[in-house]
């Protein structure tokens, strides 16, 4: 199913430079756009750029309310904006779980209850994503189990050959 969507690229062609609107169009066309989320009227999305920025936009009919974290500040919408724009009208978005959240509180594990949860409960309890979170974290800190993980899935890659 196919999300109405309440904006076209006239849209951002207005709400952007000309400049702005051709780089946003550039890095689009350069795949810097990475996941898309849309929950309701509300899209987050990531652009890389010089690093990577958290782009957001809210449609809420035909106002269309675009924001991101990077310094533009020269007038319209940055070009993350227009990157997303244009994913978005692409239709490179996924539909955002219910109650998504990257928090330990979403698996309701309330450690002032009497029942204490093992590691092999919080782990299984916790969502992939945040698992996938922690570890690219951990990974990226850590040479050593960075390298292991990589002889891990090489590993595995040859066993699935
Ligand atoms: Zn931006």
């Amino acid at each position: 199913m196919k999300t109405k969507l309440a904006f076209d690229i006239a849209d951002l062609k207005l709400l952007a430079t000309h400049s702005s609107f051709e780089r946003g169009s550039d890095y689009y066309d350069q795949g810097r756009v990475k996941k898309v989320i849309n929950k309701q009227n509300i899209f987050e999305g990531k652009v890389k750029g010089t690093s990577i920025y958290d782009t957001r936009l809210i449609a809420d009919g035909h106002a269309l309310d675009f924001t991101c974290n990077c310094t533009y500040e020269m007038g319209g919408i940055c070009k993350h904006c227009v990157a997303m724009g244009l994913a978005i009208l692409d239709g490179e978005f996924e539909a955002g779980q219910e109650e998504a959240n990257l928090n330990l509180q979403s698996v309701e594990i309330k450690p002032s209850q009497s029942h204490t949860y093992t590691f092999e409960e919080i782990f299984y309890l916790t969502k992939d994503e945040l698992k996938t979170q922690f570890l690219h974290q951990q990974l990226t800190q850590n040479e050593q189990l960075k390298n292991e993980f990589i002889q891990y899935i090489d590993r595995r890659a040859k066993e699935h050959r």
